[in-house]
């Protein structure tokens, strides 16, 4: 019996982890752009390049709090026989100079005031002595010293911001340093995301005999959140394939793309694969990883549905293998986190036809990074999962991973967190 089913699992079907994601990439691509006042815009991918509409900065201002004067004026000047400008007035924040410095003159500037006509430099305030209408200069500048020019930062037309860029922190203070309100950006995909099973009670509720509660949705909330995308909840779906069917349309333009949990195993109540079964436009098919096997993938009404399997674990790792790649291609950013490279602190077995992607916690140890699986590998263990770092991938056909030896870890969080 058990050799027997053992032949049965070998005589299966299971994709390649890496081939499944490549057909789930080539679906799915990028939104249409969206203008967003820039406050609204940190973390979206700029959809047309941003180029400066004028010189940044749009005059020549004080580097520092001081003296406008010409530079040639100062040439000489030393503590011993400090050079005695007239202080002809003042310059003003935020407002044009109101005359042009003459010959012998100084203009007292801020830092920012901009640098009246006739100057060519600034003297630092701390090298200067004041007396009444003289000022007296302690040290010689050079032309265009304390002086920052017009332009110096950006010329009118230069690119600010290439496409593909996700605008974070210093390029939005960029953007708006050139009087950009609103830029064309690849919007937040908004994702449904539905638990189904018959067994699930919204956590807060009272468990009744053989009752769970739902903890995939929350994975899958935050998860989606993670990405840069916007979570919309929807409730528990019972094992029924048409209250599927009507969670998905209920949820209809709301979203953008659509994540279900459990349900698409072989059993007979399963409402995913009961709904989408003999063919239309999603597809039921096993993979070859651990966990996380069973996956159906496709579109519903024109948009991306992912369903996941139902153990927590799966859906957490799914999403991480399948699901987040595709959000951020549909948001416009590279799919993949970048991978980092761990030593094992012990074995981990790998398996004969599957991926398997193991639960480590990770620590700093000089330069290196180290890995120990955080426990079990069954996929209904949410604990070994949230103690851990990052899911430690061991490739299909690896007997074994040795204490010691390296292998790549798809990174969640950091590692310096307990
Ligand atoms: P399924 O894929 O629907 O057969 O579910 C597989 C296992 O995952 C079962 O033990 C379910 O009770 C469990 N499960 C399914 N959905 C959830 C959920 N939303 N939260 C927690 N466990 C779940
Ligand atoms: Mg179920």
């Amino acid at each position: 019996m058990k050799e027997h089913a053992h032949a049965h699992d070998a005589d299966r079907v299971l994709l390649d982890v890496e081939e499944v994601r490549g057909r789930i990439l080539s679906a799915v691509g990028p939104g249409a752009p969206v203008d967003l006042p820039l406050e609204e815009a940190a973390g979206c991918v700029l959809a047309s390049e941003a180029r400066a509409g004028l010189d940044l900065p749009p005059f020549a201002s004080s580097a520092m709090d001081g003296f406008a004067v010409r530079a040639a004026d100062v040439g000489g000047a030393n503590r011993e026989r400090p050079v005695g400008l007239r202080r002809a007035g003042e310059v003003r924040m935020g407002r044009p100079p109101e005359a042009a410095l003459g010959e012998g003159e100084a203009i007292a500037i801020p830092t920012g005031g901009t640098v009246p006509r006739g100057a060519d430099a600034v003297v630092p305030i701390e090298l200067c002595s004041t007396d009444g209408e003289r000022v007296w200069v302690l040290a010689p500048v050079a032309e265009g010293e304390h002086v920052r020019p017009a332009g110096e930062d950006a010329s009118a037309g230069d690119l600010l911001v290439p496409v593909g860029r996700r605008l974070l922190a210093p390029d939005l203070g960029l953007l708006a340093s050139a009087g950009l309100a609103s830029v064309p950006v690849r919007p937040r995909v908004r994702v449904g995301v539905v638990s189904t099973g018959d067994e699930l009670v919204p956590p807060g509720d009272p468990l009744g005999e053989g009752r769970i509660h739902d903890a995939n949705a929350f994975t899958l909330l935050a998860a989606v959140e993670e990405a840069g995308g916007v979570p919309v909840a929807a409730p528990i779906v019972p094992d029924d394939p048409a209250r599927l069917v009507e969670a998905l349309d209920d949820l209809g333009d709301a979203v953008d793309a659509f994540v279900s949990s459990g349900g698409v195993a072989m059993g007979e109540d399963d409402p995913v694969k009961r709904a989408f079964a003999g063919g239309g436009e999603v597809e039921l098919y096993e993979v070859a990883m651990q966990p996380g096997k069973p996956q159906a993938f496709g579109s519903w009404r024109g948009r991306p549905f992912f369903g996941l399997p139902g153990n927590p674990v799966s859906v957490f790792v799914s999403f991480e293998v399948f699901v987040r790649p595709a959000l951020l291609r549909m948001m416009g950013r590279p799919p993949l986190r970048p991978e980092i490279s761990a030593t094992l602190a012990e074995d981990v077995e790998g398996l004969p036809r599957k991926t398997r992607f193991a639960r480590v916690r990770l620590r700093r140890d000089g330069d290196r990074l180290i890995a120990a699986a955080t426990g079990s590998h069954r996929s209904s263990l949410l604990s070994p999962l949230a103690g851990a770092h990052g899911l430690a991938v061991i490739p299909a056909g690896v007997e074994v991973l040795r204490a010691g030896q390296a292998c790549r870890v798809m990174v969640f969080r950091d590692p310096e967190e307990p």
